[in-house]
């Protein structure tokens, strides 16, 4: 594999992404990268410090902060100036609130830049909901992962079981639906399919299957390259 390739994943909450693009970035000795995790900080900063309703605020922490992802084993360790919020930014309140701050323009354009800067050099698998459309359009390799909103539902669900956390299954796929209405209708790179992504259904796949069909992909698309 040429260590230089920037590979795309993108899709809803619960499609297979992270665990999908973790596995992928393991086998292949490339980063992973979560940008999730960046509008999870700037989200969960706003509601800690009491600006979640103030979109200048939003703006201005997020030019102004150090945002660094940090991976290790098997989890994105988040750091905002230093600080960890890695356990913070996946609760509720940050679930509820976090795609209505993905839509403001200037936070994007922001994130979108820090985005490229990781990314610059290759060697990354960076999933998202914008990267092979916005954050990468001339990505080697775009996938967008789909999978039924009710098998999604049971996954998140299970996840914050083995979390230790019971949250009722309706709740998450409403969260889940919310967000997918949010994140695809907003007018700042909603989520949408790239024209030139791979797509994979994911309702039915087990985690080894979705991770060959990609590989199998990148392979297809390195053959066309050195044709
Ligand atoms: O990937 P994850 O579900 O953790 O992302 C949380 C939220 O962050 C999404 O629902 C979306 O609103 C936003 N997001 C985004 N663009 C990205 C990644 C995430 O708008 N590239």
């Amino acid at each position: 594999m040429p260590n230089k390739l920037i590979i795309a994943i993108d899709g809803p909450a619960g499609s297979g992404k992270s665990t999908t693009a973790k596995i992928l970035a393991d086998r292949i000795g490339y980063l992973y990268i979560d940008t999730g995790a960046m509008y999870r900080a700037i989200t969960f900063l706003a509601i800690r410090d009491n600006f979640v309703n103030n979109s200048v605020e939003i703006i201005n922490k997020t030019k102004n902060c150090k945002i660094e992802l940090a991976y290790e084993n098997g989890l994105t360790r988040v750091f905002v100036d230093g600080e960890e919020v890695t356990e913070f930014i996946r609760e509720k309140d940050v679930n509820d609130c976090v795609s209505e701050i993905s839509k403001i323009e200037e936070v994007r354009s922001e994130l979108v830049r820090k985005q490229k800067e990781l990314g610059k050099n290759g060697g990354v698998v960076m999933e998202g909901r914008d990267i092979g459309t916005v954050v990468f359009p001339y990505a080697d390799v775009k996938v967008f992962l789909t999978a039924s909103i009710d098998e999604r539902a049971v996954r998140r669900t299970k996840e914050y079981v083995q979390k230790g956390k019971n949250i009722p299954m309706e709740d998450v796929k409403h969260n889940l639906e919310t967000r997918d209405k949010i994140d695809s209708s907003r007018i700042v790179s909603p989520l949408k399919i790239a024209e030139d992504a791979f797509i994979v259904d994911t309702t039915a796949l087990t985690v080894d299957e979705q991770v060959n069909e990609i590989l199998i992909q990148i392979n297809k698309i390195l053959e066309l390259k050195n044709d």
